[in-house]
Order: C-alpha cells, then structure tokens, then sequence
C-alpha cells in the first residue's frame, strides 16, 4: 500500500517550466536531464514494485527527506513489512560503467561519478540514528536498484548492496511476505510527520520575471504558438485544443511556483498569458478559483 504517491519534485517542475520559457546553459540542461531521468526511473520502480503479489501489505513511503544532526538526506522509496525496514536507492543510469582499482565509479570516457555505495551508506547510518533517537527500533535493509535494462557496470565487486536490473526478479522473492504490523505503521506514521519540505530553489538557474517568455505553453507539444477562439485555446504546433479555463489555471499555477513573491492580479495574469485578451475572461476565472482578498486595484488572489 502506497501511502504517499511519487510526484515531480518542485525542482523538477520548475526546470520544467524554465527550459520552455528561457535558454539554459548546457549545464543546466545536463542537470535538468538528470533529474528527468532521475524521476522517470524512480516511476518505473513504483510501477514494479506495486505490481508484485502482497505489495498491498506492506507500507511504502516515496521521496522522504529527512534530517539528523543538522544533516539531510533523502530516501527514494521505503518500504515496512514484518519489522523491516527497507530503503531503496533508486538509479537510472544508462550505458557502460566501472569501478576502478581506488573504488571511483566512472564511464567509460573516465567522467567520475559519485559513488552510489558511499551515497547508501551514508543514508543508512543517518536513518539509524534517527530512528534510534526516536526510540524506534527496526532492522534496516538497504539496496541500490538500477533499474535501466540498458545500465552495464564493470568490476563490480561482489557482496554489495546491489540490485542489477536481471536480478530483481529473484529479488522480490526475498522481500517479506509477512504484512506490516502496528510497528510498521508507527514507523511510518513518525516517519512522514518529520518529513521535510523540500527548498527546491537551491540549484535553479537565475531567473527574472522580465527575462521568460510569456505566453500560455501548449498542454502536448510545449509550444507557445496558440490561438484564442471562443473559449478554445488551438496550438498552431500540433493542433491540440485545450479549453481556456484549464490553460489559464495551468499558466497561473506555473506563474505560483515560479514567482512565489509576486502577487496574483488580473493584470499580473493577463500580461503572463499574453494570449487571452480579455482581462473579463481572466478576472472570472481568477475569482472562481482562488480566494480574492482586497478590493479594487489593490485586490489579489490566494490559493
Ligand atoms: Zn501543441
């Protein structure tokens, strides 16, 4: 049983929403990618793992970030059954890579990458004096699953903690069969009451509101070339019809989480779809879905 679902992370939205709205350096889009790539391989664990019989058993929390001792860390997917306590490092990577005579992980071009194991260890000590401090005991498995069919790794020793993608199958039969119990669900309970919001404004590019592109954003292809007709936005792009409510709550969504500090007007909102061009339509909408506090001019609009 899911207790709490995966969704993008705010970092990833807003990459998201940035790369169609301004030039990202290559960096950045080596970053952005990553974290793409990052969420799409954890959604493909989910996927197998709810899929295996009893799944409906065990308690399953995603993305917890956590903090001991001023240090935070962050747990893809954990999962509680049968006093057990198991957390999954989820990676997909893709393509060739070794570990070197000194234990560096590198592709095959020699780029080092961090090394996943000391990632794990250093997660699973941190997860055990935390759970210690709050009194809870539990035996703790830990695992990096790769789950690219297409991720290779060389030199691999043996005896970790690794999961490659043809052994997963074999894997899931040493997962507990045993459903969790008033322990687990204590665990879990505790668990998510201390989770941490996430700051996802950390590694994002510099941004000013005058520097992106305004303008509604197709729902299918992205682009920013559509048409208003009688309440029916058409992308010029790709010929998707999306009716005007809906993109204009998806814009002043995206307008929430990539200005936090700017207040919601109607004229905020009509400079940022650029599209619409009647301030009436968007006042109708803005008033029908958020709380309008003020009057007048100075009136905005809260979620
Ligand atoms: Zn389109």
């Amino acid at each position: 049983m899911v207790i709490n679902p995966r969704s993008e992370s705010k970092e990833l939205k807003l990459y998201r929403m940035l790369n169609r709205r301004m030039d990202l350096s290559d960096e950045e889009v080596q970053y952005y990618w990553s974290l793409e790539k990052g969420f799409e391989g954890e959604i493909q664990f989910d996927a197998w793992l709810n899929d295996l019989p009893g799944s409906e058993n065990w308690l399953i929390l995603n993305d917890l970030l956590l903090e001991y001792n001023r240090t935070t860390f962050q747990i893809d997917s954990l999962l509680l059954a049968d006093e057990i306590l198991y957390f999954f490092e989820i990676k997909n990577f893709e393509g060739d890579f070794f570990i070197d005579e000194n234990g560096r992980w590198l592709t095959l071009t020699k780029k080092e990458i961090k090394n996943p194991l000391l990632q794990l260890e250093r997660s699973k000590s941190l997860l055990r004096q935390l759970l210690q401090s709050l009194g809870l005991k539990v035996a703790i498995k830990s695992k990096i699953i790769f789950i690219n069919p297409h991720f290779q790794l060389y030199q691999a020793p043996l005896c970790q903690p690794i999961i490659f993608p043809t052994q997963l199958k074999r894997f899931s039969k040493q997962l507990p069969v045993k459903p969790a119990n008033r322990k687990c669900r204590q665990i879990s309970e505790k668990l998510l009451s201390i989770h941490l919001k996430e700051s996802p404004y950390k590694r994002l590019p510099k941004y000013t509101y005058e520097q992106l592109k305004k303008g509604i954003i197709c729902k299918s292809c992205h682009s920013r070339e559509l048409q208003y007709q009688d309440y029916i936005l058409i992308c010029k792009k790709c010929s998707c019809k999306e009716d005007v409510r809906s993109s204009i709550i998806r814009s002043v969504e995206e307008f929430i989480l990539l200005f936090p500090e700017r207040k919601v007007t109607t004229n905020a909102i009509f400079e940022w779809c650029e599209v619409i061009k009647s301030k009436k339509v968007i006042r109708k909408l803005l008033l029908e879905n958020y709380t309008c506090i003020g009057y007048g001019k100075s009136s905005y609009y809260v979620d």
